[in-house]
């Protein structure tokens, strides 16, 4: 599904030399190069704070610490996307609401979201799937209007714009309260490990933030508030300051691959093809509109199980992204829930399959990936 081999052979010099200059400091927690990476990152994104952590998942769970939710405060996110969301929700003891995405973006529907808004509820967390963000004019003004937090999962999406209805344009993950994301090394933006980060331009909260990443501690040895220990090394750091001046370059890559795909599915009745939203018509090429962390199509005739096999008895590796919705799965079931309530992560669940999508892919491969599904879909 990825090529970081690849990838690496194109960037060795800079990450050696990088990894070389944190051996000979010997500087492996914190330190100059997790600071150096931080404030590069700040300026890519034009964020004001970067608060670098241990993965995406410990991001998202100091978010919400650090919003001071507490047990009870019902928090609505996506039915259908990774596990990391609803796992923090739950291990805080806070209340997960799941609720439908949009068939044509798979994000979170605003519609669900306002639907499932109580007086208990307290954030909103999109996650912004696939490398495209969630309708985010919708999502701020109903947390507006119900005061309500919203926290960007951005693990899937770094890099990506979104153009708001009135033309302005903003980074993914600096349009919420907080955000967090992960540098798992298949991510957009990976390390060579596990890594994390939150972002805010709120400089109360990362202040808490900073000290709850370090067991609660804003003075050495004095702890104002309980926190955890999640820090990003500094290896990790240098991976990434020599990966981040590439990362437009690898999303671009990437949409190109992505355009390619699209064009040879072009006609294809039992194919749907991701759809772009985001200010743009199709897949452009000059803007960042949709950062494809996977490439995900909908196989509209039952044969998506099949496919799957059939690509990978053909050497092409695929994933199913993601086969059980969030409210079926055995940890998160609950009474409350009704079927009736997620037509399209059911439907979803049933057609998605993600084809390799890296910075890596030439023509070649891409032909010869779709000329197996459109024969496979076909007969
Ligand atoms: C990868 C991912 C995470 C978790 O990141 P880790 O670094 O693996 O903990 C959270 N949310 C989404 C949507 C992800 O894709």
């Amino acid at each position: 599904m990825v090529d970081l081999k690849g990838q690496y052979e194109g960037i060795k010099e800079e990450v050696n030399t990088s990894i070389a200059e944190v051996l000979d400091s010997s500087a492996f927690i914190n330190g100059p190069y997790v600071h150096a990476f931080q404030k590069e990152l700040e300026d890519y994104l034009g964020a004001k704070h970067v608060i670098p952590c241990a993965n995406g998942t410990d991001a998202l769970q100091i978010c919400m610490m650090g919003l001071g939710l507490k047990p009870g405060d019902e928090v609505i996110t996506a039915d259908f996307t990774f596990a990391a969301t609803v796992e923090v929700i739950a291990l805080l003891n806070l209340t997960p609401v799941l609720v439908d995405v949009e068939e044509d973006t798979f994000n979170i529907d605003p519609e669900a979201i306002e639907k499932a808004i109580t007086p208990n509820t307290k954030a909103i967390v999109p996650v912004h799937l696939f490398g495209q963000c969630a309708n985010m004019d919708a999502i701020l003004e109903l947390a507006k209007k119900h005061n309500l937090y919203v926290i960007e999962d951005n693990a899937q999406a770094i890099g990506a714009d979104h153009t708001f209805k009135n033309g302005d344009k903003q980074k993914a993950g600096t349009m919420g309260h907080v955000a967090s994301t992960s540098f798992f090394p298949s991510k957009n933006l990976g390390c060579y490990g596990d890594g994390g980060a939150i972002f805010t331009n709120d400089d109360d909260l990362a202040h808490t933030i900073r000290g709850m990443v370090n067991h609660g501690m804003y003075k050495r040895y004095y702890h104002d508030v309980i926190g955890v220990n999640s820090r990003l090394d500094s290896m990790q750091a240098a991976v990434l300051r020599a990966k981040l001046p590439n990362l437009d370059e690898y999303n671009r890559k990437r949409r190109n691959a992505a355009r390619k795909y699209s064009k040879a599915f072009e006609g294809q009745s039992n194919i749907a093809v991701p759809k772009t939203v985001n200010g743009c018509e199709g897949i452009c090429d000059s803007c960042d509109c949709h950062v494809f962390h996977q490439y995900t199509l909908r196989i509209l005739n039952e044969k998506r199980d099949d496919l799957a096999q059939h690509l990978n008895d053909n050497g092409v590796p695929c994933g199913v992204y993601y086969p059980v919705p969030l409210h079926r799965q055995k940890a998160y079931v609950d009474e409350r829930y009704d079927e009736a309530d997620f037509p399209v992560t059911n439907q979803l669940v049933k057609e998605v399959i993600s084809l390799p999508m890296h910075t890596e892919l030439d023509d070649e491969q891409i032909e010869f990936i779709t000329n197996l599904v459109i024969d496979f879909v076909n007969q």
